[in-house]
């Protein structure tokens, strides 16, 4: 952009208000970079995963190493169980949303703790949202990294429309991750194959989907599904990642397939 053009924009900005819809529509004219086009975001679940132990923890932990060489990865962690006693909890003691989103995020954190002493002897590092900055010299030195799940909003998390549990939290803390670094995949490793048209522990006759707008799930309305909603929500405006991937991490060779942009599980767009 030549600097007339930009001195317009600047003009135009001081002039406006933030709220001018119009205005700001026309200042968003140049795309957005993608700050780590080569990493892959890997959240693996808390409850759905990394509750379930050795039986399911260590083969996955041994698939990231096998991936090493040939895949970037940042790996977020769940809460779980822990995060949701932990609000039960809260809740019964009064707490509000923002308070129970700091007990979410020490349940997040002590997962990342424990992947990242699995993965320690491999050198790969694990961050807090304040080394957030460190990244991309991980990944470069290292090719992976581990990250808290759930994103740091503290007690500046908004409240849900619908009770008291924090609405964005380690689904859309990852996603998010993978949308500002413009990341290259977002995959979502849980129990289940993907989604399902209601949740497979508890509907015998759910049926699989593998693929989805954000839009016809919102046709579906359906009463449970895999991921936080607010995940659907932030995919409208993405800029860059307009599509996840769910795969069942039970599955040995899954994840595998989809650092190599293979269709397994369900895959989500926008
Ligand atoms: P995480 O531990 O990654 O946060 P959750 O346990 O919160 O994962 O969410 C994954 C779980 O969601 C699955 O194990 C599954 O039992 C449940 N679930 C609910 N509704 C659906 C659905 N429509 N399709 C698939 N899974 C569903
Ligand atoms: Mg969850």
């Amino acid at each position: 952009m030549d600097k007339e053009i930009l001195d317009r924009m600047t003009m135009a900005l001081m002039g406006a208000s933030p709220t001018d819809d119009e205005m700001m529509a026309s200042l968003d004219n140049q795309p957005v970079v993608q700050i780590l086009p080569d990493a892959n975001v890997v959240k693996v679940g808390g409850q759905s995963f990394i509750d379930r132990g050795r039986a399911a923890v260590f083969p996955l932990i041994e698939e990231i190493v096998e991936n090493l060489p040939r895949h970037k990865m940042i790996i977020g962690t769940g809460a779980g169980t822990r995060a949701r006693h932990a609000y039960s909890v809260g809740l019964d003691l009064g707490m509000p949303t923002g308070v129970l989103s700091v007990l979410g995020f020490f349940v997040s954190i002590q997962n990342a703790k424990m992947i990242h002493y699995l993965l320690a002897k491999h050198g790969i590092p694990s961050i807090e949202p304040a080394q957030f900055a460190q990244l991309p010299l991980y990944l470069a030195e290292r090719q992976a990294c581990v990250s808290v799940g759930m994103p740091p909003y503290a007690y500046w998390q908004p409240n849900p429309a619908i009770g008291r549990i924090p609405p964005h939290r380690t689904d859309t803390g990852c996603y998010l991750i993978s949308e500002v670094l413009g990341a290259r995949s977002m995959i979502f490793v849980k129990d289940e194959d993907g989604l399902y048209t209601a949740d497979p522990k508890k509907d015998r006759n759910a049926r699989f989907i593998p693929k989805i707008t954000v839009e016809e799930l919102e046709q579906l309305d359906l009463a449970d599904v895999v991921l936080e909603r607010s995940v659907f929500e932030l995919m409208k405006t993405a800029k860059h990642r307009r599509s996840v991937q769910i795969i069942n991490g039970l599955k040995k060779g899954n994840l595998t397939r989809a650092l190599n942009g293979e269709p397994v599980g369900t895959i989500i767009s926008a």
